[in-house]
């Protein structure tokens, strides 16, 4: 079950750390580390602190973009010291490892961490269903990169040794669920609810709105159906006869 759990880095600009994250996962029993937009190569450096997983570096997969390292996930949790101006659902380190195991078994999930001067953006953050922070000390709570990975990757393996109950819900995929977001951005905008040059957090609000209730893929249809009745308008009724 845990290749399964992706591990997703993003804008590490430190070689060693990428190495040192290799050796966190490697020691959990992970190894899928999704290296994405990386400011740095894997050099040397990397090897040295990976140790004996340098073939979770070897196999580490490089992508553009968080979009395309989560397309296939149908849950992302994104890691993160600070609280955000708004707040997401939260889970702790325990609860983290839990819910990623109880859903591993359907689809591939992913944990994302953060650069190590600035975190992850606002953007990427709302790319992901939950939030998980580290409590650590309030007065100075940013753990090293590593570490942070070290302790979620700790509390996967504490749930994968524990009988979890796997969840029933078909949950949609996150290209499924970014493809529903532009669309409703899009009739948003035809029906001129917002506007495109002054969106507001409308967007930020409904995808929050949309994480608490998590739709299942079933859900996800009917939803995408009203919009596109929406786009057609009530003079475009489909009728029967
Ligand atoms: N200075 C950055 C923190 C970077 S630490 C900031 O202010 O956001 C690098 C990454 O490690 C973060 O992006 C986050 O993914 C993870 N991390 C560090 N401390 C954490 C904590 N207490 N809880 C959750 N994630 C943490």
């Amino acid at each position: 079950m845990l290749p399964k759990v992706k591990v997703v880095l993003v804008g590490t600009t430190h070689p060693g750390n990428i190495g040192s994250v290799a050796r966190a996962m490697k020691t959990m029993g992970l190894s899928d580390l999704v290296l994405v937009d990386p400011q740095t190569e894997i050099d040397e450096k990397s090897h040295a602190l990976a140790s004996g997983a340098r073939d979770v570096l070897s196999e580490a997969t490089i992508v553009d973009t968080l979009e395309e390292a989560v397309a296939d996930c149908g849950l992302v949790v994104g890691s993160s010291a600070r609280s955000r101006t708004l707040p997401w659902p939260m889970l702790d380190p325990r609860e983290c490892g839990i819910k990623l195991m109880s859903e591993v078994g359907n689809y591939p999930v992913a944990v994302v961490f953060g650069r190590e001067n600035s975190g992850l953006t606002n953007e990427e953050l709302q790319l992901c269903q939950f939030h998980v922070c580290i409590p650590a000390n309030p007065e100075y709570s940013s753990l090293n990169l590593a570490m942070a990975v070290q302790t979620i990757c700790y509390e996967i393996r504490m749930a994968a040794l524990t009988e979890i109950k796997p969840v029933e819900e078909a949950y949609p995929d996150s290209a499924k669920l970014e493809g529903y977001y532009a669309h409703l951005e899009d009739t948003l905008n035809d029906i001129g609810f917002i506007v495109k040059a002054h969106p507001g957090q409308v967007m930020t609000k409904l995808r929050r709105l949309y994480n608490r209730a998590r739709p299942e893929e079933v859900e996800l249809n009917i939803l995408r159906g009203i919009l596109t009745a929406t786009q057609r308008g009530p003079n475009n009724k489909q009728t029967k006869d």
